[in-house]
């Protein structure tokens, strides 16, 4: 068995319903735009076919990816002339791939709109950078003679700070605003999960979500209209008894104060689980809430379950992965808790 075969001690509870509650709510929350979805990455670690077949269902009609290669895993899924591939044609033969599968590049430079005319070109998008200073045309490349010559369906840039209210937001929208005067387009495109929440200026005629998607709040106005879609869950490998004095796991980061009931769960940092939760973390069963002892290791943490007299060896616990919450508690970002969760998880 190849070692990134799901095991089945790990599974990610996935909430397809609040998947697609959330998709709808975010298309509602954007006004008179529609809602797109960004699934670049395995959909952020969750799955990209089965989440885009369960967006695909709730409406969800424009699909975001990174790369070619991720266009292709879906392009059977839904129409492929509206999956967009953000980072552009990279090479020539992206620019081959992406035209024979009929999705869309997101052009970010001069160089990339001359590689997709020579592939052929045909409908594609356009990114143009308004103050993130990443990846994007710049505002002067919009009159090159290449860009003009684009058949362009979405015009987008992309917002660097939507989660806080600080200027760049209104100098973002503003240049994204010239852009939209200066070159034709069918649709633009501004707003992130985040930039959905700051108002209906952001949001032009399609928004492109993915943290909230998936469970993710980056800003007050979004609490109680997201919901939780994804519980890391493990098997509970052995219990064992300790008493007072007795240290716990690598280092005996934790030592027993008395007698107590713990456990060894089936989840480590090359889960990622990472060693930010030792001492720190906790896990669920039912209502009892079990605090994690010691350092968390490569495959196995150590929980208190001396709350939990009913617990077993194979029962299952589930990590306590509230996005915002668990994001506070140890100080990753909600994109690296969805992101970072590893291939031995059965999704
Ligand atoms: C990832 C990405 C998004 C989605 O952003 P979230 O903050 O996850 O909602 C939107 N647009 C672009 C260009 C992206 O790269």
């Amino acid at each position: 068995m190849p070692p990134d075969t799901p095991v089945s001690a790990l599974s990610l509870d996935i909430d397809w319903h609040a998947l697609q509650a959330n998709w709808r709510a975010l298309d509602r929350l954007s006004g008179e735009a529609r809602a797109g979805a960004a699934v670049k990455a395995n959909a952020y670690g969750i799955g990209v076919r089965k989440t885009v077949a369960a967006l695909a269902e709730a409406g969800c009609r424009d699909f975001f990816v990174a790369y070619a290669s991720e266009a292709d895993e879906i392009c059977d899924l839904t129409d492929s002339a509206s999956i967009s591939v953000l980072h552009g044609p990279l090479t020539d033969e992206d620019a081959r791939q992406i035209r024979a599968m009929g999705a869309k590049p997101v052009v970010n430079s001069v160089l990339q709109a001359q590689r997709w005319r020579d592939a052929g070109g045909g409908p594609c998008d356009v990114m143009v950078d308004t103050g993130i200073n990443r990846l994007g045309l710049t505002m002067e490349d919009l009159s090159h003679e290449a860009i003009r010559a684009l058949d362009v369906d979405i015009l987008m840039s992309h917002l660097a700070s939507a989660d806080e209210d600080v200027s760049l937001n209104r100098s973002q929208l503003e240049r994204w605003n010239a852009a939209r005067a200066q070159l034709q387009h069918r649709r633009a495109s501004l707003a992130n999960s985040a930039g959905i929440a700051l108002g209906k200026q952001y949001h032009g005629d399609l928004t492109r979500p993915g943290l909230s998607l998936y469970g993710g709040v980056p800003r007050v106005e979004l609490e109680g209209e997201i919901r939780q879609v994804i519980i890391p869950q493990a098997a509970i490998m052995q219990v064992r008894e300790i008493g007072e004095g007795d240290g716990i796991g690598y280092n005996s980061m934790f030592r027993a104060a008395g007698p107590m009931r713990i456990a060894a769960v089936a989840m480590g940092y090359a889960d990622g689980y990472l060693r930010c939760w030792s001492n720190a973390g906790f896990f669920c069963a039912g209502e009892h809430r079990l605090p994690v002892l010691g350092r968390v290791s490569m495959d196995i943490t150590m929980v208190d379950i001396s709350s939990a007299p009913d617990l077993r060896e194979g029962d299952r616990v589930s990590a306590e992965w509230a996005l915002p919450a668990a994001s506070e508690a140890s100080g990753l970002s909600q994109y690296e808790l969805l992101t970072l969760l590893g291939r031995r998880f059965a999704r």
